[in-house]
């Protein structure tokens, strides 16, 4: 059967090509060499149905933040299921597994973000998002008060709410999207779309172009910003230093909610907890997916300010909830995968080692004539690709060379992404000194091979 590892690669591809619809994939591209069937993975590494050994670049999604083979989680999945493998804490019930995650996600997420939602995905607790700030602010009397800003280039998700937030225009193309009352402002990319100004004047400017937009709807039709602390589908956007201060005065200013979404930049991919932590940002809420459980289970959430959760709970039932909110076993993971993060300090290690490593040898890459810009911040970075450094010239069929790279790299044995002709970078947190010399390598070698 196809569960079986050992079924030849070619029947599994016949099979898939028959039967799966992969999410973002070019079917024809697929077919024509035939979908990557990867098999098993131990720490940073993945191996496919070939036998071929290929670092993940990557960490999954961005999600594999302890690596992968932690059978530490996978026991306390088969103890969770065996115990209690689901109930829910709709109609006032609760489990042990929520109670005791809720405690601690109180406890790691910064200041008095104190109560947390529970949603099956990044995209689940984006939704929930726009229903608390709009129901937030109705609740306190200005049901006019629900218009959502967000960001061009930003990911918050693939269903229609945060496929709407998300800033991506092939998204928007696909399915009637932006949905009402979500509006759009521009990133905070220097180096593409600086122009003359330095990094800290762009980033200014760029944050007021969120006091111009609230300005221009009315301060009293706003509900909520969101933004990634640093975007990541967007091709790892750092902003410059100016911009969340300029951010966080303007939200503060105009009486609107700030949520951060953290599902890539949380459980420790910028060295510490939260890019809320890295930034010193004092969002209302903040999204969080992916690393929450290292990728084993499914499981995301909104973490809420508690005087902001209060008004909910204050305002009756909240008519808003998922089958697999707070769903026990993902639960019980999740507080495991927190349990080693802490316990063998693979954020310190991030901050205080593994980051200054990986972003010196990154930075070594900007020497490569293909390479315009290599940046990065803590484990998450990014490699402008271009066809002449000193003009920041682009490629005449954007996304080409990015594609051709990312598919060198297989090739090679690493996975990175393209995202455009942006080439990203987001390994599991515990990648050693070793691999990260290798991955460099890997990038040199494929970055060579396209000249
Ligand atoms: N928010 C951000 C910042 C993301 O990067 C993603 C996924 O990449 C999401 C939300 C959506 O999460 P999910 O894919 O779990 O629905």
């Amino acid at each position: 059967t196809p569960r079986d590892n050992h079924m030849p690669t070619d029947e599994l591809r016949a099979l898939d090509a028959a039967h799966h619809i992969h999410p973002f994939s070019d079917t024809a591209q697929m077919r024509a060499r035939g979908a990557r069937v990867i098999t098993q993975a131990e720490g940073v590494w993945l191996t496919d149905s070939e036998g071929n050994r290929i670092l993940d670049g990557m960490a999954g999604l961005w999600c594999v933040n302890i690596g992968y083979g932690r059978t530490e989680l996978a026991d306390v999945a088969a103890r969770q299921m065996a115990q209690l493998p689901y109930y829910n804490t709709f109609f006032m019930t609760t489990h042990p597994p929520a109670v005791a995650l809720s405690a601690k996600l109180a406890q790691i997420a910064p200041g008095d973000k104190n109560r947390v939602f529970y949603a099956g995905s990044g995209s689940e607790a984006n939704e929930t998002n726009i229903r608390l700030a709009r129901h937030y602010w109705h609740l306190l009397g200005h049901p006019e008060k629900k218009t959502i800003i967000a960001r061009k280039n930003g990911y918050h998700g693939s269903t229609m709410g945060a496929a709407s937030l998300g800033g991506m225009a092939g998204m928007h193309a696909q399915g009637g999207m932006p949905i009402p009352d979500i509006v759009h402002i521009d990133q905070p990319h220097w180096w593409a779309e600086g122009g003359g100004m330095s990094p800290e004047e762009f980033g200014l400017a760029r944050a007021r172009q969120l006091e111009e937009m609230i300005d221009q709807l009315g301060e009293d039709k706003i509900a909520a910003f969101i933004a990634e602390p640093i975007q990541g589908a967007g091709g790892v956007i750092i902003p410059p230093e100016t911009y969340w201060p300029e951010i966080t005065r303007i939200c503060r200013e105009h009486h609107i909610l700030l949520i951060a979404d953290e599902v890539i930049c949380g459980f420790g991919r910028t060295g510490h907890w939260f890019g809320t932590d890295y930034y010193d940002l004092d969002p209302d809420i903040m999204t969080i997916a992916k690393g929450l459980s290292s990728g084993y289970q499914p499981i995301g959430g909104s973490i809420v300010r508690e005087s902001v959760a209060q008004v909910i709970e204050d305002g009756g039932e909240f008519n808003h909830g998922y089958t697999y909110s707070s769903h026990p076993v993902a639960a019980a993971v999740a507080l495991e995968n927190i349990r080693i993060l802490e316990e063998e300090k693979v954020i310190d290690r991030v901050r205080s080692e593994t980051a200054p490593y990986l972003q010196q040898k990154w930075a070594s890459l900007a020497d490569h004539p293909m390479v315009g810009e290599a940046r990065m911040a803590g484990l998450m970075g990014a490699l402008e690709l271009t066809p002449e450094k000193a003009s920041r010239a682009k490629f005449a069929e954007e996304g080409a060379v990015g594609l051709m790279t990312r598919e060198r790299c297989f090739a090679n044995g690493l996975v990175m992404r393209h995202v455009g002709d942006k080439m990203i970078i987001s390994p599991p947190l515990v990648i050693s000194k070793e691999e990260v010399d290798r991955l460099i390598e890997l990038a040199w070698q494929s970055l060579d091979e396209g000249m």
